[in-house]
């Protein structure tokens, strides 16, 4: 007689994304002819680039060529990628990672979610609230995130880290010390990033308290302030601290191609001396196969002079839907943060409704769908997020119809 995972059972339902289905299909029902428009995705909507779709076809006319195309790939990735990634992505911004201490992977969900299984199931975990719902719902399914309480939104040993306007969105260090700590900077649900010498307050902390980071990098490409820090490795000591997340779907459009990487410098070790970097090469052996030759080759095409280009011009074009978006709900009186290093507008729910308030009349009264901040922890509450991702047209007309509200 088997039996189940018992700390799976403790997850709680995917009651974001399925309470604004069902909102959407009965406001569609009852409005047949509207068209709604959503400006609550998290996927890109532009297509792959012509250097990448050219890459990915190159990659596959090679295959049989050469013998190790044909199989499977080397556990942390091919050296053509990891020696670019070193490249390109850190020593060009004066960071000491080297091309072995990356490891290429299928993205940075998996790895996001992943990474907790190297840690101890005793370990406290740290979340910026609201958050990317990954990081806590993998450390429930672990058993590291005692008892949710539903009054509070809150589970009994998880340490929240509020990130409001009240502190422009940068955490506080927190008064318990968390043995994980979770940043996702530039940050999805908030829009809001760290700056320099913030992240250097957490690496400082980090090594002080012998805590690891977790850093989240998913949105760096979106960057566009200076003093922000496009990867943790820019702070002193972060290679005694730091993890470092990155993806290839927010800036290249990967979202449905599948790639991403982890760095996990040789530095980082556990206060009794083990290092993290041969624990998770060893999970990542046993565990995953490698990304598939395919993407690591339209990946590293990704690099390129003209690659860069293209995924400027595709940055530049979101952004310009996050400024529009910004622009106008502050001329209309709302209280708008995000949208100047990051894909995302957020914003404080006028009247002191509550997120899914907001929700409904946004929906009702506009056709519009955008995202209850409430979903993304409870400091989320009273705030709603709106992305870029949309195409022009339609990011035009929603703004059009929430100015008519
Ligand atoms: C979208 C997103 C990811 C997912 O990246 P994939 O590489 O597509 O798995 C990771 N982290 C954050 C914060 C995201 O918003």
């Amino acid at each position: 007689m088997f039996t189940v995972n018992k700390d799976y059972l403790a997850l709680r339902g995917s009651y974001l994304f399925s309470g604004i289905a069902s909102r959407v299909r009965d406001y569609k029902n009852s409005n047949p002819d509207k068209k709604v428009i959503s400006l609550g995705i998290g996927d890109v909507t532009r297509p792959l680039t012509p250097v990448v779709i050219k890459a990915l076809h190159e990659a596959v006319e090679s295959q049989g060529q050469e013998e190790t195309f044909k199989g499977y790939a080397p556990d942390l990735g091919y050296v053509f990628l990891r020696d670019t990634i070193a490249e390109k992505d850190f020593k060009s911004r004066g960071c000491e990672v080297e091309s072995d201490e990356i490891f290429v992977s299928d993205g940075a969900k998996s790895d996001s979610g992943n990474i907790q299984e190297i840690f101890g199931r005793d370990n406290i975990i740290a979340v910026t609230d609201p958050v990317y719902p990954v990081y806590v719902d993998s450390n429930v399914m672990a058993g590291r995130t005692g008892e949710y309480d539903e009054k509070t939104d809150r589970w009994s040993k998880v340490i929240y880290l509020p990130c409001t306007a009240g502190n422009n969105f940068s955490p506080a260090l927190p008064e318990r010390t968390p043995d994980i700590i979770y940043i996702c900077s530039p940050n999805n649900p908030t829009g809001s990033a760290l700056s320099r010498h913030e992240l250097q307050k957490w690496v400082d902390y980090a090594n002080e308290h012998h805590s690891v980071i977790i850093f989240d990098a998913a949105y760096e490409a979106y960057i566009s302030e200076e003093d922000i820090p496009h990867s943790i490795y820019e702070c002193e000591g972060a290679r005694t601290c730091a993890i470092e997340i990155r993806s290839f779907s927010k800036n290249a459009g990967f979202t449905g191609v599948r790639l991403g990487y982890t760095v996990v410098p040789k530095d980082l070790k556990s206060a009794d001396g083990v290092g993290l970097y041969s624990l998770w090469k060893r999970r990542h052996g046993t565990k995953f196969n490698g990304a598939p030759y395919i993407q690591q080759w339209a990946g590293c095409a990704v690099y390129s002079e003209e690659g860069q280009k293209e995924i400027r011009e595709n940055v530049g074009y979101y952004m310009e839907n996050a400024r529009l978006i910004r622009e106008s709900l502050k001329d209309m009186g709302y209280e708008v943060y995000g949208g100047v290093n990051a894909p995302y507008i957020w914003l404080k729910t006028p009247d002191n409704m509550t997120s899914w308030e907001f929700f409904d009349v946004l929906l009702k009264k506009a056709g519009v769908v955008g995202t209850p901040g409430s979903g993304f922890g409870p400091s989320g509450e009273h705030y709603f997020r709106l992305t870029a991702f949309g195409k022009h047209e339609d990011t035009k007309e929603a703004v059009k119809r929430i100015q008519s509200i």
